[in-house]
């Protein structure tokens, strides 16, 4: 793949996840020993994960657009996918035999859908590569001497002191999946500057009555568009016990957060018809049927289904006039809170850009790098944070082997 380097150096990738298996890929193939390490018994566990529901590894349309979808303050992400576009991602992975295939909606997927026949065939590279991975090893902080001290599942603890080490902790979804977070307060005790982490790509919370719930528990409402303030997102969303699931919720989530962080409440309002104007469904309101119920005559003049009808009953008794046309295109929903961490796809927050140089090395301690989700980016779901999560350690990776070479 590329010349040897002059003298082999030890590395250590502390997180397994993609970001970190991807930077030991890239640095085992200069030639120098690579040891991963990772707190649960096996690596990759969100990857795999994230490969039950299709494994979408990025998405493809025109890369301009692409990099938009990464929010501001994140021209670093952005600049990593440019030198790391999704064409090479999908280059990689159609190498470990992923016969990658555009979906009807542009995103990318393996054509077995699952992460983990791909992922079987990077640990067998990584092997040939000589990567190790030390599973069940808990990075616990650093040595005086700047070395990384791990503690092990019977207890003990041990340190070691790489030429350089790369960080890719991950954020905090899906916290039994192995990462939890818990970097946090010892890169902060280190002076390192960590937006706090928050849910990202997540439900919210919305106090429903307890007969919506009981009947539409699951039940998805389709082709709707959800808005707060000015901004709006077509899409599909999915009653839960607790709120609404889905990826049009997802998408406005950075401004729902935004909202709660100034009120205890917030209002996301659903247009159950974004295609039809105010004006035509009043227009087809206007003659009810004496004979049917209010249920039947939404159904057929607006054709609604009975989650939607439950909906609009959820604000308030149904009587036809302009004022119902009016709620079919703007239900209101009383949002208290973003569901918990502990399901959501990503995490928002994390190791501030400021104290990373344009190599992803910190500032202040030459030869540590970072890499993955545990950087301070978000983006929707769609190929966006695997895409990024493979780009950073790229980049962060090319940083480290340029730092080696001119450090010894
Ligand atoms: C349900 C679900 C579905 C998803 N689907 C998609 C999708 O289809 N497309 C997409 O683009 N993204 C998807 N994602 C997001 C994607 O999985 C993540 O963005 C990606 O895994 C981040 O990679 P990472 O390597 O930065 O972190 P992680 O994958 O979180 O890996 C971090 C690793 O670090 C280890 N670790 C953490 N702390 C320590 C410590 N102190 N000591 C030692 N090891 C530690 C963890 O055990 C973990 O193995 C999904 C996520 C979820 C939860």
């Amino acid at each position: 793949m590329s010349s040897l380097p002059a003298r082999a150096r030890d590395v250590a990738v502390v997180g397994g996840g993609p970001a970190g298996l991807f930077a030991a890929e890239t640095i085992a193939s200069h030639g120098h020993r690579v040891t991963v390490y990772d707190r649960m018994p096996s690596p990759a566990r969100k990857f795999l994960l994230a490969g039950r529901g299709g494994l979408n590894l990025t998405h493809s349309e025109e890369l301009t657009k692409f990099l938009n979808r990464y929010g501001d303050g994140a021209d670093n992400v952005r600049a990593a996918v440019t030198d790391f576009p999704p064409d090479k991602l999908v280059a990689w992975a159609n190498g470990l035999d992923a016969e990658t295939f555009v979906g009807t909606s542009g995103r990318v997927f393996p054509r077995a859908m699952k992460a983990s026949p791909l992922l079987r065939a990077w640990l067998r590279r990584l092997g040939g590569l000589g990567v190790a991975i030390k599973t069940r090893h808990l990075w616990t902080g650093l040595t005086a001497s700047g070395g990384l001290r791990f503690e092990m599942s019977d207890g003990q603890t041990t340190e070691v002191h790489p030429d350089a080490t790369l960080f890719a902790l991950g954020g905090a979804s899906w916290p039994k999946l192995g990462s939890d977070g818990e970097w946090v307060d010892i890169f902060k005790t280190a002076g390192i500057a960590v937006t706090p982490l928050a849910p990202a790509n997540c439900g919210v919370l919305i106090p429903w009555s307890d007969i919506f719930r009981s009947r539409f528990e699951g039940a998805a409402l389709k082709r709707i568009a959800l808005r707060i303030g000015d901004v709006t997102q077509r899409g599909e969303v999915i009653i839960t016990r607790h709120g609404l699931e889905g990826g049009a919720v997802y998408a406005l989530g950075g401004e729902i957060r935004k909202a709660l962080a100034k009120a205890d409440t917030t209002i996301v309002s659903v247009d159950l018809k974004p295609d039809v104007t105010t004006d035509d469904i009043a227009s087809r309101l206007a003659q009810p049927s004496r004979k049917d119920t209010m249920t039947n005559f939404l159904r057929k003049s607006l054709h609604l289904d009975p989650v939607a009808i439950g909906l609009l009953r959820e604000a308030g008794p149904l009587e036809v006039g302009a004022a119902l046309a009016k709620r079919v295109k703007s239900v209101p929903l009383r949002v208290s809170a973003l569901a918990g961490i502990d399901r959501a796809i990503s995490t928002a927050g994390g190791v501030q850009w400021r104290d990373l140089d344009d190599a992803l090395m910190l500032r202040t301690k030459p030869g540590f790098f970072l890499a993955g989700e545990m950087l301070d980016w978000e983006a929707p779901t769609g190929g966006y944070l695997l895409q990024a999560t493979f780009a950073t350690a790229a980049k962060a990776s090319a940083g480290l082997l340029a730092w080696l070479r001119s450090n010894g």
